[in-house]
């Protein structure tokens, strides 16, 4: 089998941010990397289920609802995917920053009873939380410099 664009990467110098993975058909696939991988820290199962929950809801309801096709958690526990429509570096950028400030204030796990969850009692309202805000943080300090090579990558597809 062929490997697939995502495995091509050399995740050992992967650093860290908000990287623009692939542009196929019009759909943005987005790497929000929460860890360095390969490095021995990963987000807790909980926690990666949790986010999944409150970031969902949060796009889905925020300015750009309707240009956001997906977003779910990579496996691998270092970070999330996010695929969007019609939305630049930028957008994407400044939409993710408002979401991970809003998820800081929720008082509860979205969608989290038992009959809206495949796995209701895997949740951790408060380590999602401290994981949302240490991405916040890489968030806001992604240097200019990375800022431009991001975008560059719009143009090459
Ligand atoms: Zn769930």
């Amino acid at each position: 089998m062929n490997k697939i664009p995502s495995f091509e990467k050399n995740h050992d110098t992967l650093q860290p941010g908000l990287h623009l993975s692939t542009r196929i058909a019009g759909v943005t696939t987005y790497d929000l990397r929460f860890k360095k991988p390969n490095a021995g820290n990963y987000i807790s199962d909980k926690a990666l289920h949790s986010i999944e929950h409150m970031l969902a809801t949060i796009l889905r309801n925020g300015a750009y609802q309707d240009k956001i096709i997906y977003f779910g958690p990579m496996g691998c526990r270092t970070g999330f995917y996010l695929l969007t429509i019609d939305l630049s570096y930028i957008d994407v950028l400044s939409m993710l920053r408002e979401a991970f400030t809003k998820s800081l204030s929720l008082t509860e796990v979205p969608g989290a009873k038992r009959e809206e969850c495949g796995n209701y009692l895997d949740h951790d309202l408060a380590s999602a939380q401290t994981e949302c805000r240490a991405y916040l943080d890489i968030l806001q300090n992604i240097p200019e410099d990375e800022i431009l090579l991001e975008q560059q990558k719009e143009n090459h597809d």
